[in-house]
């Protein structure tokens, strides 16, 4: 049975003369919480400690406030440790999110700065998304998985993950903040993409595709699939629709990030890693999009847990027994994430990490006030 802690959103001021209650504060709720669930407690003088988040794209609005990744900053410094606020590329080679430079100024664009996050901010996959420590494993779909090298060298690990929906793997949080948002390109493109890409008949030889390639692996109109190190570039610039890919299903889409994140675990160490959802502005769509829509269910809180699977089990159970919001994308149904897009289920990761051993499906819940 996992220890899963938890503060509510709630801010109940029972006598309106006694609005003055700065312990009502979520950001001090926050600091309770840590504190009690012992998440930090292992953190020692020197420690790099890699606070992996997401800090949307250009036109999110509703991405973890800034303010909540200070607070854990303030505290880890507290302990001794060195904090730094860390992220990945997309896949693609095309658009601002897909390098480091744009999710910087992304970032900087959505209020997340070393000043307002009390904390550097370290692109963990390098300037392109390749920089990549391979990790073998014997996970359900890969074997290989490309761990961001930041992660791979940082002494800690917490994730701190704006819990919501996601339109393919169902919902987004602990397990999916670890399991993409900490690999490399390569590994994102091996989650959603069944196989390297292949030139078809439609090519007319215009050479956009070799011009991109970063590792010179288009030759002759083919693609040598030994040299392809899976950037989807090619792909991406082919107006001729001439480069194929597959995209994965949401099954397989979440059996194999949840194969990455055992990758992460298993080289990280999971004494070394440690996670925080925040069930706040839970929106149906995922932080990539250039939107937020509104929120499905009310804010409900935060958690914290040394557990990965029992953080998320936990999580899609409050969303699932919560009220939906009117004017929302949600609908009534046993899973909220099934309900909203058919052809996904809060199962898949759930039921992949589970199988993989990454944690417990069982949780006991200590109420933090
Ligand atoms: S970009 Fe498309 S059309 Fe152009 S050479 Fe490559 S595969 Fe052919
Ligand atoms: S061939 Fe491979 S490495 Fe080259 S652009 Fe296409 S996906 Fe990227």
């Amino acid at each position: 049975m996992a220890m899963v802690y938890f503060t509510s959103s709630r801010a109940p001021v029972e006598e309106p003369e006694r609005w003055y209650q700065p312990q009502l504060s979520a950001i001090n709720k926050l600091e309770r919480l840590l504190e009690r669930s012992g998440i930090l407690d292992d953190i020692e003088r020197g420690d790099q400690v890699a606070l992996k988040t997401h800090f949307g794209v250009r036109g999110t609005t509703k991405p973890l406030r800034s303010v909540f990744i200070r607070k854990v900053a303030q505290m880890v410094k507290t302990k001794g440790g060195e904090p730094f606020v860390t992220e990945t590329t997309g896949l693609g080679m095309t658009r601002e999110r897909c390098f480091a430079t744009g999710k910087i100024e992304a970032a900087e664009e959505n209020g997340y700065t070393s000043q307002t996050l009390s904390a550097p901010i370290i692109i963990a996959d390098g300037l392109k998304g390749f920089d990549c420590v391979e990790v073998c494993i014997d996970g359900a779909q890969l074997k290989k998985v490309y761990v961001a090298k930041h992660i791979a060298e940082a002494d800690k690990v917490i994730s701190l993950a704006h819990f919501k929906g996601h339109m393919n793997s169902g919902f987004g949080g602990a397990l999916k903040n670890i399991g993409v948002g900490c690999v490399a390109k390569t590994s994102k493109y091996d989650s959603h993409i069944y196989d390297p890409p292949s030139i078809n008949d439609l090519c007319d030889g215009c050479g956009a595709c070799v011009k991109i390639c970063p590792v010179d692996a288009i030759r002759e109109w083919k693609v040598d699939i030994e040299k392809c190190i899976r950037c989807q570039g090619c792909a991406e610039v082919c107006e001729k629709g001439a480069i194929s890919v597959k995209w994965t299903s949401p099954k397989d889409l979440s059996e194999r990030f949840v194969d990455c994140a055992k990758a992460v675990l298993d080289l990280v160490g999971r004494e070394n890693l440690r996670y925080v959802n925040f069930l706040l502005d839970i929106t149906p769509h995922c932080d990539c999009c250039p939107f937020s829509d509104n929120a499905i269910v009310p804010d409900l809180g935060i958690l914290a847990s040394e557990d990965i699977l029992a953080i998320d089990k936990a999580a899609v159970d409050m969303v699932n027994k919560a009220p939906i919001l009117a004017d929302s994308m949600a609908k009534k149904a046993k899973d909220k994430f099934h309900g909203m897009y058919g052809w996904t289920h809060s199962s898949y990761q759930l039921n992949a990490a589970k199988k993989l051993g990454l944690g417990s499906m069982k949780y006991e819940i200590i109420k933090v006030e």
